[in-house]
């Protein structure tokens, strides 16, 4: 008995992205934001929680707080009244009460551009590390969300059973020019076709090169 492949060829990958081009040309970055600040701000509220309901409250959060030092300043308790309808609001108050504070002490108010710097930063991890980097400063990354992660797995671009091997094998596995575009492809993948609970293998493209792991 054959046993069952766990990863696809490597000259299988770049019909994998191809493919998941030709299925999502809209990929892309979907919190809103107009600066390296805002963006770091967006990607750390975004944390268990969806990129349309924080840019539901960013729009009043940065109008009261434009930069890192009016954020410094503010009550925790203001901070939480109007972030309160997403996921960890409290936690995620004091946290980005927290990073303006040290952003301003330790960054003279400015987003750092090293993966050690963002995540010396309170709420910030090496998902959001790597958001930042290939975002605000388009430094070849990958960062591994739910739907990165499950995506990957399901396809067999990967063999993992968590996220930071899944980013390393990624890293292994990818061209280095296309880590961005392929963290956005895999996760609007994730979003629209291959949904967590239910997988829509039959329209999606990839049907036939997919391993469907765990599916
Ligand atoms: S074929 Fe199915 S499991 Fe594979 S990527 Fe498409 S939707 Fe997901």
């Amino acid at each position: 008995m054959s046993r069952r492949l766990k990863r696809i060829k490597a000259n299988q990958i770049e019909e994998v992205l191809d493919k998941l081009e030709t299925m999502h040309p809209e990929a892309g970055c979907a919190l809103n934001h107009r600066s390296c600040f805002e963006l770091l701000i967006a990607v750390v509220l975004s944390a268990q929680t969806t990129d349309i309901s924080v840019n539901k409250v960013t729009p009043a959060l940065f109008e009261r707080y434009p930069s890192p030092e009016e954020l410094a300043e503010a009550n925790p308790n203001d901070v939480a009244d109007i972030i309160k309808t997403i996921g960890l609001y409290k936690n995620k108050s004091l946290n980005i009460v927290k990073l303006a504070n040290k952003l301003i002490e330790d960054f003279d108010g400015e987003v750092p551009g090293s993966f050690d710097e963002l995540i010396s930063l309170p709420g910030v991890g090496r998902k959001t590390a790597n958001v930042i980097l290939a975002e605000a400063f388009a430094e070849p990354a990958i960062a591994v969300d739910t739907h990165v992660f499950r995506v990957s797995n399901r396809i067999g671009l990967t063999d993992a059973d968590d996220v930071d091997k899944t980013e390393e094998q990624l890293k292994k596995r990818l061209p280095k020019d296309k880590w961005i575009r392929s963290h956005h492809l895999l996760i609007f993948h994730g979003r629209k076709i291959c949904h967590a609970r239910k997988a829509d293998c039959e329209n999606c493209l990839l049907n036939e090169v997919c391993l469907k792991r765990g599916v």
